[in-house]
């Protein structure tokens, strides 16, 4: 059983509320972990939101968590990876210049795995699918992490929180591309709409939009960048050649996901705090606005990112949203990443 703690939404305090229960929750899990001292220069890791999406959380969320750490006399910076698809998360120049877009500013940013995803350190795991994870060298190097998550769904892990985080967060792009390879979408042609729409994310020519829409899966990396842009659900990432496919491709993507957590967390001396708030059904890679899909609940934390996502999991079930992709949850446990068991501690 691992203590979770919670700090319900104050919709009259809004942002700055929320930035005040990250910095109580942060103090809380440096007091538990039996080790409050902070690195040098902490890594903050945070996604920046994709150009378009408009619910991934904004930058003041960790004005309270920059301020602790700089009265403690240490640094901190913003953290992220590049995205295997083409786009505005493409490259750490583009990269960077979204992030200032969206108001990134008070603190330096690393990329954390170089100019193109170039820098990398192979983690070895031993486990099911990967004998070894490919990291984002400057995650990977670094022994203590905050990891702040925003909970929502994810076209195809279900859900994403703190594993998500850990693991393509973490993924330097040939690990991203390791995780994708077993789901490689089709399109379905009375669906398509051809308005080319998906050709502009696909960094491997891979699509053809004609009379006949195909995806060469000779190119494809499964990366699923086409999938999360059709705004006519015509990429479909169930196979037409067989039930096999449909049945376990998602579960197989989310087992490596979990895997990847595995090697970003294991020895490791990371803390996980996750907001749920702006929880829509899509992720905020989607370049495009979003509709909530249940309340704001508040923001959780703890040492255990398996438990941090299972309470997030069971308070949107709770406040009417039951997320796909709770085999992420199984898997994890069975694996030893951490323990669906927790203990809900409230702090007022
Ligand atoms: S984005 Fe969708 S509808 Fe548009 S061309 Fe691509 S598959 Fe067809
Ligand atoms: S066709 Fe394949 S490589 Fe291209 S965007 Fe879609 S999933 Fe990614």
């Amino acid at each position: 059983m691992s203590d979770v703690f919670f700090i319900p939404f104050d919709p009259a305090a809004g942002t700055a509320g929320l930035s005040q229960a990250a910095v109580r929750l942060l103090r809380t899990l440096l007091e538990r972990s039996g080790d409050a001292l902070l690195p040098a220069d902490v890594p903050l890791k945070v996604h920046f939101g994709e150009k378009g999406n408009r619910t991934f959380l904004k930058p003041e969320v960790y004005d309270g968590i920059i301020d602790f750490i700089q009265a403690q006399g240490r640094a901190c910076h913003f953290a992220e990876t590049s995205v295997l698809y083409g786009g505005e998360r493409f490259s750490r120049e583009k990269h960077l210049a979204l992030a200032k877009k969206h108001g990134f500013t008070r603190i330096p940013i690393v990329i954390a795995d170089g100019a193109r995803g170039e820098e990398s350190v192979s983690v070895p795991v031993n486990l099911k699918h990967f004998k070894s994870a490919s990291i984002a060298k400057a995650l990977a190097e670094a022994d203590r992490v905050v990891v702040l998550s925003h909970f929502k769904g994810h076209g195809l892990a279900g859900f994403g929180g703190a594993i998500k985080q850990l693991s393509m967060g973490f993924a330097a792009k040939g690990g991203k591309m390791a995780m994708h390879l077993n789901v490689k979408p089709r399109i379905r042609n009375w669906k398509c709409k051809r308005c080319k729409l998906c050709l502009t994310r696909c960094n491997e020519s891979a699509i053809t939009i004609g009379d006949r829409s195909f995806i060469d899966h000779d190119k494809c990396i499964g990366c699923g960048a086409c999938f999360s842009i059709c705004p006519h659900h015509a990429v479909s990432i169930l196979s037409f050649a067989g039930l096999k496919h449909a049945l376990f491709g998602g579960r197989l993507f989310r087992e490596k996901l979990v895997e990847y957590a595995y090697a970003s967390h294991r020895g490791k001396h990371h803390l996980y705090i996750t907001f749920a708030v702006n929880v829509t059904r899509g992720c905020d890679c989607e370049p495009r606005p979003m509709m909530t899909c249940v309340h704001d609940i508040g923001v959780f934390a703890s040492l255990d990112p398996v438990a941090v996502d299972a309470a997030c999991w069971d308070a949107a079930a709770k406040a009417g949203k039951k997320f796909k992709g709770a085999e992420q949850l199984a898997y994890a446990e069975k694996i030893g990443l951490g323990t669906r068991k927790y203990n809900l501690i409230r702090l007022d």
